[in-house]
């Protein structure tokens, strides 16, 4: 089963969060900060990071640097999602370490877009004998995604 490590401070946001991938059969965790979002990830080793950007003790930024940095963890899927509408914000999490963005309110054929194009990729790097693991939902999507 998939597990999906939520970084969020706003319980609500979380809950949401929870109910949207549960509800699709994802195994889900939470963190209420970054660093406590640090601790689960070794502890529980999730296979994909949502992590909102501002959140206390840690921002998302810092949080995703730090993840980078540790060659055990640099492989770690990880999504921004933040409500920062500006333009420089974006910029700043494009040309940060991320994977994936998502813009609240969470879209959820969106939300499930990106989970399911970073946890494919990620088969396709360490199970390449694993097709049709059935996680694509037929929709076959370039690499890269164009940006
Ligand atoms: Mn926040």
């Amino acid at each position: 089963m998939r597990k999906v490590l939520i970084a969020e401070d706003n319980a609500v946001n979380r809950e949401l969060l929870r109910e949207l991938l549960e509800t699709r059969g994802y195994t889900v965790l939470e963190a209420c900060d970054g660093q406590e979002a640090l601790d689960m990830i070794d502890q529980a080793r999730p296979d994909i990071l949502l992590l909102d950007i501002g959140m206390p003790v840690l921002d998302g930024f810092a949080v995703v640097r730090k993840i980078r940095e540790n060659p055990h963890l640099a492989k770690l899927p990880v999504v921004a999602v933040t409500a920062y509408a500006m333009q420089d914000d974006r910029e700043k999490i494009l040309n940060s370490k991320f994977d994936g963005y998502l813009s609240k309110p969470i879209n959820p054929r969106s939300l499930m877009e990106e989970l399911d194009r970073l946890l494919s990729q990620r088969d396709d790097r360490h199970a390449p004998n694993r097709s049709n693991g059935g996680q694509v939902d037929g929709k076959a999507r370039a690499a890269g995604n164009g940006e």
